[in-house]
This record gives structure tokens, C-alpha cells and sequence, in this order.
């Protein structure tokens, strides 16, 4: 039911982008893709013409970078050349992924295609990986060996697994029966599978890092989609989740709800269990056991070791990454590194700011403020002195109720951070059936925000 409702929205993506759903109105849309011919400027003021040919090469085509590329385009009114270096054929959706696990969706209902960013933005796409950066001379180097020349750089690699964290993980073969499916969200269908090759009875058990990591509600929601297939299908089955921190880190009293109304019994949630090693159990049983810091053990049936995180390999092996080797520090009205000139780090690589989440709404907001500070940068404008961003998570609880948490960030210049504005923000009171189109709207918006 749900599922015909969300594919039937999902035709409707391309008519959304089309009626300005990415935050411009029609006449900036129509402005920069009529033939690609630079903008009128006094026509429309959301456009920046840059002259001299510049170009910006952008590398990571997911929340952040597939928003900063069209955003580039579009508020240069095509004048920038903008080449955007992403090695996976289609953008696969994280946000939303969990429903897979639930029954709810498929792969292919979180996968949406580049090629808008090619045909209706004029983005440049080099579907390949970049290995290196060469600040001094403003270069990327790709997988191939070709080199790409950059006035700008934008770098949006997204997380990497700290797989060295825990114990047992090295081993590729125990990473590939175990898969995260956090920083790749392909890996949610073979999760799924293990899911319901479980026995009835059996245990799934998911282990939290430490904070800070990617989407702090989704490890919660996971859970809750888990428990619903399994209330169906295995109703004697375990949902364990072993949390390195000290309590839930987001809609704590929601979650407990959501649990104890719709999976009592079920779901069990432990606190300040940090799991520290994964292994295969003795035996034939296929099996595995999770090992915590001190000293407990866990069998599972299924289990799904989130690590803790670090910026993108990219990102950390080009000296972006200043906060504790892990975590990349910017000027938050640029977005420009505090490392490397030139550099402009977004998403979930960075060191954020207080309370603000590592999620996809988030870096969608920051592709947009980088996008127009480049802009103005390029064509020698002042920059926008006091951004704003806005952050929603909907976490889907059940097959029919979600909820969401939201906020709003603010520039201080005097702490050079952003802050939540006081007084806005806020979170649902409970899940409630009213929430779930909501929650699947929001995903074929950004989506449309990003790629359409
Ligand atoms: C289960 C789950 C549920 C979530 N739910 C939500 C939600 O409801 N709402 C929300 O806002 N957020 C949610 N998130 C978080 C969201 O997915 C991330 O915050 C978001 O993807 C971050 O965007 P990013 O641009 O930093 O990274 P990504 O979106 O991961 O994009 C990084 C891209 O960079 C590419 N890349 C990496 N290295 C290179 C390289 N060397 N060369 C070229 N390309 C490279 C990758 O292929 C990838 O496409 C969820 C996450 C998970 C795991």
C-alpha cells in the first residue's frame, strides 16, 4: 500500500523540480537551462554570471556533492564549468533504506539516476574515483591517471568505516557476511536476505559506535524495522541493540515508546555497550558473536556491527581531515577548508558545528550555501554573511507510523559556528500514521533538490 503511494510520488519527482521544489523559483530553474546561455543578472538576482571560464571540479556525488554541482551550475546560470567525479553508477539513497529491511521498499526504490545532473545542468560527470589531490597545483588525479585542473575543489566523500576499531573486522571475509550497509546503502539488500534466512527464535543484534557517526537516529530505526518484519514472520525472535553511548541519541522517549507499543517484548536496548570485536561462533551454527569492552559476549544469528566513522578515505589521505585525523574543519560560510585553500569540504566529512546532525538534509543545505559562496567568490561578490540551514530526519517506526526531528542552525560570526536558533526546531510528539507520507514526500523532494 505504502509502496504504490511512494512509487506512484516518485513520477512526479521530475514535474516537482520543475516547479522550483529545489528552494529557486521556475524563473531561476528556466534561466540556467535555457541553452545554457549565461543568465540576465538584473533579470534574475538569484543568478551570478562568472566570467572567464572557471572550474570546479567536484568530487562525490551523494547529499553534498551532487547538491553543490547543480546548485554551481544553476547560480552561475551555466557559466561555471562544473565536473562532478562519482564512480557509482546511480545515487542510492540511505535515507529510507531501512525500510528495506522492514519490507516496505526495494533497492531500486531508493536508486535515482545522474543523468539529469548531465542533460538538463550541463554538469560534467566522470564516473570514476578520484585518488588523490594536489592542492599546490590545484589538481585531481583519477583512478585512471588523468588529471583533473580545478580553480575550485569541492570535496563530499561522505564517511568511511573504521573497520581497524573493531576486532575481527580486518578479515574481508567476516566484513562481507556482516555488511554495515551505513556507507553504502547496496549493502541493505543483503541484510535484508540474512534477515529473513533467520530462524524463528533466532536473535538480531545491531551494535551503535560511539558519537559522532552518520544519521544518529537511523541505528534506532533500523531496530524498529527489523522488529516489524520479524513481528510478522518470526514473532519469537530478539531485536538487540548494543549502544556504545549512554542513551538513545535522538527521540530517546519516542523510540522507548515505539518499542514498548509495538514490539513489547521484542526489543531490547542496552546502554554503554561498545562493541569492541566481531566474530564467527564455533561451530557450523552461522552464527556470530559480538564482544564488548568489558568483557561481555553476545551471540546473534544476525548481527550488524556499525563501526565508529571518519571522513571519507579521500578526505583523510589528502590532509583534509584537522580534527582528530578523522573529521575535516571549515569556514562555515564557505565551506572552505581550515587546512587547504581553495578546498571546500561538505557532508557528513566534516567536524560539525553543535548539535548539528551528520545527515543528508544537512549536507544538501551545505552543497547549497558552498555552491553560492563559490559563486560569489568566483565573480569577486561578497558572500552571504549570515547562513542558515535546516535539518528534518523522519525515522519510519513501524509499516504505517514515523516521526521526525528537526532544527534550524545559525552563523555566529563571533564563535565562527553555526548555532541553533532558539525557539525553532522541535520533534514529534510520537509516531503517528500522519507522518509516513510525510516522511516518503521529504525523500522525493531532496532527492529532486539533488539529481533532478
Ligand atoms: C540507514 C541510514 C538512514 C539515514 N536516514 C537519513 C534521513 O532520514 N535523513 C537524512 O537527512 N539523512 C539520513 N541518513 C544520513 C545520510 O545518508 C548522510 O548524512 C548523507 O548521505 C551524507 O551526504 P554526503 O554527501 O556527506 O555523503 P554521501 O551521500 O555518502 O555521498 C558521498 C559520495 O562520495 C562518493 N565518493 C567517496 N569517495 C570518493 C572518491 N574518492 N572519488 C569519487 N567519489 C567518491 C561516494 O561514492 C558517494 O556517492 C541516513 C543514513 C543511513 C546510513
Amino acid at each position: 500500500m505504502h509502496r504504490r503511494h511512494f512509487l506512484h510520488g516518485l513520477g512526479a519527482l521530475g514535474a516537482l523540480a520543475w516547479a522550483g521544489i529545489g528552494g529557486l523559483p521556475r524563473a531561476a530553474v528556466a534561466a540556467q537551462t535555457a541553452s545554457g546561455a549565461p543568465a540576465d543578472p538584473v533579470a534574475n538576482p538569484y543568478v551570478t554570471p562568472v566570467r572567464g571560464g572557471a572550474r570546479v571540479v567536484v568530487i562525490g556525488g551523494g547529499f553534498g556533492g551532487a547538491t553543490g554541482a547543480k546548485y554551481l551550475r544553476m547560480l552561475s546560470g551555466g557559466t561555471l564549468d562544473v565536473t562532478l567525479v562519482e564512480p557509482n553508477a546511480t545515487f542510492i539513497s540511505p535515507p529510507l533504506s531501512n525500510l528495506v529491511l522492514g519490507g516496505g521498499l526495494r533497492v531500486p526504490d531508493l536508486t535515482v539516476p545522474y543523468d539529469r545532473l548531465v542533460s538538463r545542468h550541463g554538469v560534467h560527470w566522470r564516473r570514476t574515483r578520484a585518488d588523490a589531490i594536489d592542492a599546490a597545483r590545484r589538481q585531481v588525479r583519477l583512478a585512471d591517471g588523468t588529471k583533473l585542473a580545478y580553480d575550485r575543489l569541492i570535496v563530499s566523500p561522505g564517511v568511511a568505516l573504521r573497520w581497524d576499531a573493531i576486532a575481527g573486522m580486518a578479515d574481508t571475509a567476516l566484513r562481507d557476511a556482516l555488511p554495515a550497509a551505513w556507507a553504502d546503502a547496496r549493502e541493505i539488500a543483503s541484510l535484508q536476505r540474512k534477515l529473513h534466512a533467520m530462524p524463528d527464535g533466532g536473535v538480531f543484534a545491531i551494535t551503535i559506535p560511539e558519537a559522532p557517526f552518520r544519521c544518529p537516529p537511523a541505528p534506532y530505526e533500523r531496530a524498529c524495522q527489523a522488529a516489524a518484519y520479524l513481528r510478522h514472520h518470526k514473532p519469537r525472535a530478539k531485536v538487540l541493540i548494543f549502544d556504545a553511548n549512554e542513551d538513545i541519541l535522538a527521540e530517546a522517549t519516542q523510540f522507548r515508546d515505539a518499542w514498548q507499543t509495538h514490539y513489547p517484548g521484542m526489543v531490547e536496548y542496552h546502554p554503554q555497550f561498545n562493541c569492541t570485536e566481531a566474530a564467527a561462533a564455533p561451530g557450523a551454527s552461522g552464527a556470530y558473536l559480538a564482544r564488548f569492552e568489558l568483557g561481555e559476549e553476545v551471540r546473534a544469528d544476525v548481527l550488524n556491527v556499525i563501526p565508529p566513522m571518519q571522513a571519507g578515505a579521500i578526505a583523510t589521505a589528502s590532509g583534509l581531515a584537522t580534527a582528530n585525523g578523522r573529521w575535516c574543519e571549515v569556514d562555515f560560510l564557505t565551506f572552505e577548508s581550515r587546512a587547504m585553500p581553495g578546498v571546500h569540504v561538505l557532508g557528513d566529512a566534516l567536524q560539525i558545528a553543535p548539535q548539528m546532525p551528520k545527515s543528508g538534509h544537512m549536507a544538501n543545505q551545505h552543497g547549497k550555501v558552498c555552491a553560492a559562496a563559490v559563486v560569489a567568490q568566483l565573480a569577486g561578490r561578497d558572500i552571504n554573511a549570515m547562513p542558515l540551514y535546516s535539518n528534518t530526519c523522519y525515522s519510519f517506526v513501524t509499516e504505517t507510523d514515523a516521526m521526525h526531528v528537526a532544527s534550524v542552525h545559525r552563523y555566529n560570526a563571533a564563535l565562527r559556528t553555526m548555532l541553533p536558533v532558539p525557539g525553532t526546531g522541535g520533534a514529534s510528539a510520537k509516531a503517528n500514521p500522519d507522518e509516513w507520507p510525510l516522511g516518503l514526500a521529504w525523500a522525493q523532494g531532496i532527492w529532486a533538490d539533488m539529481l533532478a
